[in-house]
């Protein structure tokens, strides 16, 4: 597998290809190596995208992980601007959009995800932005430099950061979320509630529990139905609606597929023993909680696009990250580690101040906290989570008692 002469093609030059390459040469693979990625920018970093880009002119050239000679002095071919149209497993070939076609010896599968998009405020609709990709922050900022009512659909993360930045310039912003809370995947009911209310406290208008009923337009405004009869007119519409796995080209090559991704092992190898997959397109099993999951997070994309690599030139252990995210609204900055979503929760510091740990606990057992403006305190409990520690609550959310003293 390792010989000089082993041709390894990785399509998707994000995050997890990234690491993926240097991975696979940090583990001493020595054949060549393709770093083939549809966007005509080397890798960078997205979530600078939706925080310091929509602020700053010129962040935008930070979010680079590496310079070019980086990836010349590591032996990775860059191919960017090319997208992998189709694959033969038969013939170990890919087909790339500029006609060209690509031999492997192995294959890696670092495509990402894509946008979920609302039908009836299509991508590329003047006034109309989603958040992915270099672009879509560069057009969004714009607009955003030009002024005008902001409506984002979505109370998930990218929809919210989005807000606070419309917020920051005193754009007048209503988030419309349609569930009964925001962000009701990332983090749990207390964090929900107490962010809720730092939006409002900046002016923004947070309408949870409605969704979108039409959509209409006259001249520069958007006119937004809800589904409670009300209307929000905006100049400029941010929709945040999540993203799905983007398998086409696994499902072309007749790889095993499910909604959730590509099913990989814990070596990142997926149904062919010649290809694998990596990053936030898998569906991988992960051997700390001897099940397989998707994750969305820079993390898992990070830790997983390196795993993969070096799993294909030394099969060590399955993979077994206990990851998490984190999100910058307004002077905010949230952490979240292992599962926000749990049978109770127990704070510990100040909410009113702004600093603050949410531990979630299923029983007496610690299965993940976030954390407002307070990092020290997550590391700890990282440590514990990742061991599956029995806790105290009462002392646990005492702030004069260590986190590592709570334990039973
Ligand atoms: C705006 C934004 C903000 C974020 N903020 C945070 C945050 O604060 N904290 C956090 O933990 N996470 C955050 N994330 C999530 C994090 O960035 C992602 O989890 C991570 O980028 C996933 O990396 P990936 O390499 O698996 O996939 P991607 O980053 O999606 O990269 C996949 C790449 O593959 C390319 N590709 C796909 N198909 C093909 C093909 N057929 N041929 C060639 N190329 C192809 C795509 O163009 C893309 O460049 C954010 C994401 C976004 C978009």
């Amino acid at each position: 597998m390792i010989g000089a002469s082993q041709r390894a093609a990785i399509v998707g030059a994000g995050l997890a290809g990234d690491r993926c390459a240097f991975g696979l040469r940090q583990a001493g693979f020595e054949g060549t190596i393709a770093l083939i990625g549809a966007e005509a920018v080397r890798p960078y970093d997205r979530p600078p995208l939706s925080k310091s880009v929509l602020k700053t002119i010129g962040a935008e050239d930070e979010i680079f992980y590496r310079s070019e000679s980086d990836y010349a002095a590591a032996g990775i071919d860059l191919m960017l601007g090319r997208t992998v149209v189709d694959a033969s497993l038969r013939e170990q070939s890919l087909t790339i959009s500029t006609g060209e076609n690509l031999a492997y010896d192995v294959l890696v599968l670092a495509t990402g995800s894509r946008l979920r998009e609302v039908d009836s405020l299509p991508r590329g609709t003047e006034g109309v932005f989603y958040l992915r990709d270099r672009a879509d922050a560069l057009a969004l900022r714009t607009a955003l430099d030009a002024g005008g009512r902001v409506a984002v659909v979505g109370g998930g993360v990218i929809g919210l950061e989005a807000a606070a930045a419309a917020a920051a310039r005193s754009l007048p912003v209503t988030v419309i979320e349609p569930a009964s809370r925001i962000m009701g995947r990332a983090c749990g009911p207390i964090v929900a509630a107490w962010l809720t209310e730092r939006h409002q406290n900046a002016g923004v208008m947070m309408r949870c529990g409605v969704g979108l009923a039409s959509v209409s337009r006259k001249e520069a405004a958007y006119r937004l139905a809800l589904t409670d009869g009300s209307i929000v007119e905006a100049e400029i519409v941010i929709v945040g609606v999540g993203v799905v796995p983007e398998t086409s080209l696994a499902e072309k090559l007749g790889l095993l597929v499910v909604p959730e991704g590509i099913v990989v092992d814990g070596h990142g190898r997926t149904s062919d023993s010649s290809v694998f997959a990596a990053g936030e397109v898998a569906f991988h099993y992960n051997s700390r909680i001897d099940k397989h999951e998707r994750q969305e997070n820079w993390f898992h994309a990070a830790a997983h696009g390196e795993h993969v690599g070096r799993s294909i030139v030394e099969r060590g252990a399955n993979y077994s990250e206990l990851c998490g995210f984190w999100t910058d609204q307004y002077d905010v900055s949230l952490q979240s580690t292992g599962r926000a979503l749990a049978e109770h929760d127990v704070v510990r510091g100040n909410m009113p101040d702004g600093r603050f740990v949410v531990f979630h606990l299923d029983g007496d057992v610690i299965v993940g906290a976030s954390g407002v403006n307070v990092a020290s305190e997550l590391r700890q409990a990282k440590a514990l989570i990742r061991n599956g520690t029995r806790i105290d609550a009462a002392k646990l959310a005492d702030p004069l008692v260590k986190i590592g003293a709570a334990t039973l």
